[in-house]
């Protein structure tokens, strides 16, 4: 093994085109893994393959006997599917193939929510709710699942940014795991196949919130379908 070694190693000495030629090949070899790895980090997708019809699922969240958090006679689960509704729009805009767990108002479990998204084999899942406190608090989070999926966390960030330029009260961030405790996820995230996340728009508690949510319902939805067109 030594006496290959030197072998190769006395041929590079005697050869110097030879040897940077070589070493221009590792190089660049270099670079094109670490961006096809790169690629595959952020898409999911092989490199250098066709993609495949992509398909989105918004899952406008609660309905029926569920009506989630309510205030005042609003019930979040209407929140939920005003906003879902004018996202499947922007969407469809697009030409992004994108179907909603709910069109009307009918209850639907946590399973069949999932079971929905995975029969089809959908590329992102996005849950949307909104929140709510026994205090005076405002703003937008994001959760995703605790397996710390890069494009889940990505595509959170780009959404808040986008909800932060049509104005929401305060940016809450990309939260990991589950409001109740941080050990676990939300359902629809660990029980969905593929990148997912659950977008808590507002608190249904918070006068401010909800004169924007309803202010903002065009813009929000906009930027919710501008960053999913962008991380699919
Ligand atoms: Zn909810």
């Amino acid at each position: 093994m030594k006496n290959i070694l030197k072998k190769i190693f006395d041929f590079l000495k005697e050869n110097k085109k030879m040897t940077a030629i070589l070493l221009v090949f590792i190089l660049v070899g270099g670079i094109i893994s670490g961006l096809c790895l790169d690629y595959w980090a952020k898409t999911g997708r092989a490199p250098f393959t066709k993609p495949g019809k992509v398909c989105v699922v918004i899952d406008p969240g609660h309905g029926g006997k569920d009506v989630g958090a309510t205030v005042d006679g609003r019930y979040e689960k209407d929140d939920n599917l005003r906003i879902a509704l004018k996202v499947k729009e922007c969407l469809e805009e697009k030409g992004i193939d994108v179907v909603l767990t709910r069109t009307i108002d009918i209850y639907l479990s946590l399973e069949d929510r999932c079971e929905f998204a995975n029969s089809r084999s959908a590329d992102l899942f996005v849950s949307l709710h909104r929140n709510s406190a026994a205090s005076d608090v405002g703003g937008v989070e994001i959760w995703i699942g605790s397996d710390n999926d890069y494009r889940a966390r990505s595509l959170a960030k780009t959404m808040l940014k986008g909800l932060e330029k049509a104005e929401i009260t305060d940016d809450r961030g990309v939260k990991v795991g589950y409001i109740g405790d941080r050990s676990k996820d939300y359902y629809v995230n660990k029980h969905t196949d593929m990148t997912s996340c659950l977008v808590e728009l507002g608190f249904i508690t918070s006068e401010d919130d909800n004169e924007l949510f309803d202010k903002n319902l065009d813009a929000y939805a906009q930027a919710i379908a501008d960053a999913i067109e962008k991380h699919l």
